[in-house]
């Protein structure tokens, strides 16, 4: 790039007072600079990756963060941009005020987002579709210890890293209604390649603004009803699902980009080759999660409806074109749909499934399956679409995100489908761009790496980081590695005391927690830990604590009443700790508010403990935990997820396990009582009784009541303690207590276990995964 005539087009998109202009003003010229001047190299892409066989990535969500400094990083013009600020005397850090697009809630979205950079990276001709919400997921505050919601209207200043092609509208059509899906486009640019991928997110927009005729007879609200019904469609994220109001806006969602996703890739395959005889040959489409899986019955409907072809040809062709990613174990997150909601919505899809779910029990038939499995199996049953039945039918790939959540589908979530189409099966241990996860939000420790290696090849490369072993006993290497982890951990503290209002010492230990709320995550055994750690120094069991800083971020869904009473049980403990003079310069506790993508890179680069601590078997992957361990953290965690392979990666002696594994809760469950750990373990009992023994308060509302109960006596919809937390509250304080003293004993020690924890992290980049999908799953090639 020629600096000048980046500052020219530049300077020439500001107002004429360069140094008056405000951050978002900076934020659009230098976007629509950028823009512009890649514009060509992004045409170019678009059209390669169409002349030859392609994948698209359907997700709901796309956690995309903050664009604007990843893509100065990728585009290899951060320096000269940078320059280019300073010379006009301007901050390139300004733009910190730039709002996240936070299209997404957690991990599966940001593994969306994550993919895109890697296929763009390695060349792949990679494409996604999703939704361009008008709001994506609420910003948080937190008030009296309190979660507070607020909208995030992110594109209020304008979204110059997006292209609308009006020219690629397609029309929606419901029973009753029809809208229009019109596309924006967001380049994702790879780094140190001429490719481009695309995130073509759809907007839904009325077919027709508004209505004179109502208007002029005074019927002012009529006229903007088909408007404000279209614009419903994409205006949030995830609405509330828990009512069949929120049901069928959800459902619409679904339908509204798979629909229009589709339509665009058969109008360009027909463009290009006159035919769709050939489709199968140069699409494969990835359902992230069932939330695309309406797909299926769509692109028959398309096929049958608008093309001419038989249902038997249609549905073996979806059958070669669709592939399926499993998210999750959570019977609640397998998403199913009332078969009078999607009939009276989409009356044509619904008799299309029909036909889907005969065929599947005439194919079952055929070979000889028993009736029971198949009535186990079939898609429509009782009153109920299953989504995930229709994905593994007519799916060509099935795979989980983890090695331990493959094999748990193949044993229980998916066991039937397994034992029919075994060759279906793939695991694909999901993975993070290290771009995003250390070049761009660590350059202290990139540099440093960089200086070891010699070069920057490991950002295309992340296993060359395993040559940086050998420096593990080089004490000089890892005295500066431990100078750039206070340098981080002292700007983390920054950012907090700027954000959020609270003091942290970057001389205590840095022990994180950073993820949704949910219960199955387990927040509420940290918070136990916690107490368990205060009352250990009240009564002298606990002596030379090293002062430590428990920080944590997630938001909780809005009507999510036990994750909310969660966040302020985690307050109330911080301000106990911090109110007593025993404790308040050993112990802080930390709640950041609005925990994003774009706090996450700051509080990747500053942890020192990485908490993964989801009871086995119940988190899919993570990739948190990749982010923490590539930048020198140590994981605290459980036989769960990509832990596990994290710890084969990096040795179980660099990382602190504890806790039931998969296989000892089966033995455990079966007969397992809270009750009895509860009575017998004095500490035990003194912590969770926290909640209702008046050391902390939750405002009045019952709700620490209602979760010291769900703990010991259940609730009508499950069993007492079924994450068990007091089964594994003793094991995981005393592993967290040797890992803080571990610490505190030889920094120089802990050093290693950090520095070997990113040098073995390559094989969590998402390169890896994405090469694996494109050879194996979608057989698309650079
Ligand atoms: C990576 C990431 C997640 C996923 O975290 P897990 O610990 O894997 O659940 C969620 N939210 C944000 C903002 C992230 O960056």
């Amino acid at each position: 790039m020629d600096k000048n005539v980046f500052i020219e087009k530049f300077t020439g998109k500001l107002p004429k007072d360069i140094k008056a202009a405000t951050p978002q003003q900076l934020h659009s010229a230098l976007g629509e600079t950028v823009m512009e001047l890649f514009a060509d190299k992004w045409n170019e892409s678009r059209q390669q990756h169409l002349s030859k066989r392609r994948a698209a990535y359907l997700s709901m969500e796309f956690l995309v963060g903050r664009a604007v400094y990843n893509n100065l990083l990728v585009l290899g013009i951060y320096d000269d941009v940078e320059k280019a600020f300073s010379e006009l005397e301007l901050d390139l850090s300004s733009l910190e005020e730039i709002e996240d697009a936070a299209l997404g809630n957690g991990g599966l979205g940001r593994l969306a987002a994550c993919f895109l950079d890697s296929a763009a990276t390695l060349g792949l001709p990679l494409d996604g579709y999703g939704i361009r919400y008008k709001y994506g997921l609420f910003k948080q505050s937190i008030v009296d210890g309190f979660q507070r919601e607020d909208i995030d209207d992110w594109t209020r200043y304008g979204d110059p890293w997006s292209v609308r092609c009006d020219e690629d509208t397609v029309l929606i059509e419901y029973s009753g209604q029809t809208v229009k899906a019109v596309p924006y486009d967001m380049p994702v640019f790879g780094f140190r390649t001429e490719n481009v991928g695309t995130l073509r997110l759809w907007q839904a927009e009325p077919v027709k603004e508004f209505d004179f005729d109502l208007f002029n007879k005074q019927n002012y609200l009529e006229a903007s009803k088909e408007k404000i019904f279209a614009e419903d469609i994409s205006r949030v994220l995830y609405p509330n699902d828990d009512t069949d109001d929120g049901k069928k806006l959800r459902l619409k969602q679904q339908y509204f980009f798979s629909c229009a996703s589709l339509m665009d890739i058969i109008k360009k395959h027909k463009a290009r080759y006159g035919t769709l005889d050939n489709l199968a040959d140069c699409i494969s489409v990835q359902l992230n999660d069932t939330h695309p899986v309406i797909s299926i019955p769509e692109l028959i409907r398309q096929l049958v409806d608008n093309e001419g072809y038989t249902f038997e040809a249609a549905l073996a062709m979806a059958k070669k074109i669709f592939n399926y990613t499993n998210h999750t174990v959570m019977q609640e997150a397998l998403e199913k749909w009332r078969t009078d909601l999607v009939e009276e919505l989409l009356p044509r899809i619904y008799a299309i499934i029909i036909q889907i779910n005969e065929a599947l029990i005439a194919d079952m038939y055929a070979a000889g399956v028993e009736k029971d499995k198949i009535n186990r199996i079939k898609i429509i049953k009782k009153d109920l679409i299953h989504m995930a039945d229709m994905a593994c039918y007519a799916s060509s790939h099935i795979n989980g995100v983890a090695e331990i959540h493959t094999q748990i589908l193949k044993d229980s979530v998916l066991a039937d489908w397994f034992s029919l189409y075994p060759e279906r099966f793939r695991n694909e241990t999901n993975g993070i761009t290290q771009r995003r996860w250390i070049a761009l939000c660590n350059k202290e420790l990139s540099a440093l790496i960089t200086e070891l290696l010699g070069n920057d090849d490991w950002i295309n490369d992340l296993d060359k980081l395993k040559e940086l072993s050998k420096f593990a006993d080089d004490e000089n290497v890892l005295r500066r590695f431990i100078d750039i982890k206070q340098d981080k951990k002292q700007q983390l503290a920054d950012f907090i005391k700027t954000h959020d209002d609270i003091t942290v010492s970057p001389d205590s230990v840095f022990d994180i927690q950073i993820k949704r709320l949910h219960e199955y995550k387990r927040q509420l055994l940290n918070a136990f830990s916690i107490l368990w750690i205060y009352y250990g120094i009240k009564d002298g069991s606990i002596q030379n604590f090293k002062p430590t800083a428990f920080i944590f971020g997630a938001k909780s869904a809005p009507g999510y009443r036990r994750a909310k009473a969660i966040i302020k049980f985690i307050n109330e403990i911080g301000r106990v700790v911090s109110s007593d003079p025993d404790t308040r310069d050993l112990i802080k506790v930390v709640f950041v508010q609005n925990y994003n993508v774009s706090y996450a890179e700051k509080l990747v680069a500053g942890t020192d403990i990485s908490e993964q601590i989801s009871t086995a078997g119940t988190e899919a992957s993570g990739t948190g935990n990749m982010k923490l361990m590539l930048n020198g953290a140590v994981t605290l965690g459980t036989y769960d997820g990509a832990n596990i392979e994290i710890v084969q990666e990096a040795g179980e002696e660099n990382n602190y396990i504890f806790g039931a594994r998969v296989e000892d809760l089966e033995k455990i469950v079966p007969d397992y009582d809270s009750r009895k750990i509860f009575a017998e373990d004095a500490m035990v009992r003194k912590v969770v009784s926290s909640l209702i023994d008046g050391t902390v308060s939750d405002g009045g509302s019952g709700d620490f009541r209602e979760l010291y109960m769900a703990l010991l006596d259940g609730a009508s919809w499950h069993a007492p303690d079924h994450y068990y937390l007091l089964g594994d509250l003793r094991d995981y304080v005393e592993t967290k207590l040797r890992c803080i003293y571990d610490y505190s004993g030889d920094r120089i020690s802990f050093a290693k276990k950090q520095w070997l924890n990113m040098c073995n992290a390559g094989k969590f980049s998402s390169d890896r995964t994405i090469a694996d999908y494109a050879e194996n799953i979608w057989g698309i090639c650079r």
